[in-house]
């Protein structure tokens, strides 16, 4: 025989609610009641529509309710210290008054319970990064269900609508506005936007972690961007104005004359939040000279009054 109660407010911890049964249950009362439990919350059952990660946590709040109370040293234990069951509790009549009544897995007064936060990973390109972006992200929440919520197990389980676990999915779009200057590693924190934490019965906060996608042609150092440009000698000898990517397109760049290989220019504030690109150049020589190139290189080097470049070492 069950004592099936249909108190609402009995969200706090009591092996008696959870199991259905009342406080005179006998150890098959128990016994029985676990078993219809297990046959419809336990880890070999599956329902449509509901987080397996939320149907193991009822599940084990039943199994820790079994164990309790078929354990009669435990039992005693728990109904002299711990059962707010009893309706000549003044105890209980103090829970009534402060603390009003709660949402299933609400924390109970004067135990801070802090919500989860939830984290999602955000790939972003180098470009996004720069010139900042808006994400949309899906996040697989929990609702309190209307239609049990507060009941116990035993009459959860005839909800049609949430199956008896006290909550339903909904998956929830957020959109997330990341602004110019993001880099990898960075964390936006959105305060109560994550998803519904059933022990605390708040939403924690939302965080979003930056993953920056790597670029094919810049190194990130520092938040500087790196690369390497290839110059002709040409170029680097009397100067020229070249394209040169950056993380947000092209830009002209200044070759100073006589720039040496290995030069570094600095092109300020086009890094990731406000750091540099750093460009060095790389002078590539002909690898085929025809007849008159030679024959005027030649002349050059015949004419040049360049000094020799191992004078020092040698
Ligand atoms: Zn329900």
């Amino acid at each position: 025989m069950f004592n099936v109660m249909t108190d609402k407010e009995a969200a706090h911890k009591d092996y008696y609610y959870t199991l259905g049964v009342g406080p005179d249950a006998t150890s098959e009362d128990i016994h029985d009641a676990y078993e219809r439990l297990y046959h419809k919350f336990g880890p070999h059952v599956t329902l449509s529509g509901q987080d397996p990660e939320m149907m193991l946590k009822t599940f084990k709040e039943i199994t820790e309710a079994y164990e309790i109370l078929i354990n009669p040293e435990k039992r005693k234990q728990f109904d002299n210290t711990g059962s707010m069951h009893s309706s000549r509790s003044d105890l209980r009549k103090l829970w009534a008054q402060s603390s009003g009544p709660k949402q299933a897995g609400a924390a109970s007064k004067g135990e801070l319970k802090i919500a989860r936060d939830t984290t999602v990973i955000i790939p972003i390109s180098l470009k996004e990064a720069i010139k900042g972006t808006r994400k949309e992200v899906t996040l697989k929440d929990s609702v309190v269900c209307e239609d049990c919520s507060g009941l116990k197990p035993l009459v959860r389980m005839q909800c049609p609508n949430c199956h008896g676990i006290g909550f339903t999915r909904a998956d929830r779009k957020e959109e997330i506005d990341l602004p110019p200057g993001m880099y990898h590693g960075v964390e936006v924190r959105i305060p109560e936007s994550g998803t519904l934490d059933t022990q605390s019965g708040k939403h924690g906060d939302l965080v979003i972690k930056i993953e920056l996608i790597p670029h094919p042609q810049f190194k990130i150092v520092d938040n500087n961007l790196t690369c390497t440009i290839p110059v002709t000698l040409f170029e680097a000898m009397l100067g020229a104005d070249i394209e040169v990517p950056t993380g947000t397109g092209k830009v002209v760049m200044k070759i100073q004359p006589l720039s040496q290989n290995g030069r570094v220019y600095r092109l300020r504030g086009l890094g990731l939040a406000g750091a540099d690109q750093l460009v060095t150049i790389e002078i590539r020589i002909p690898e085929k000279l025809t007849a008159e190139e030679k024959s005027l290189v030649q002349r050059l080097a015949n004419s040049s009054k360049m000094a020799n470049p191992r004078k020092d070492i040698l």
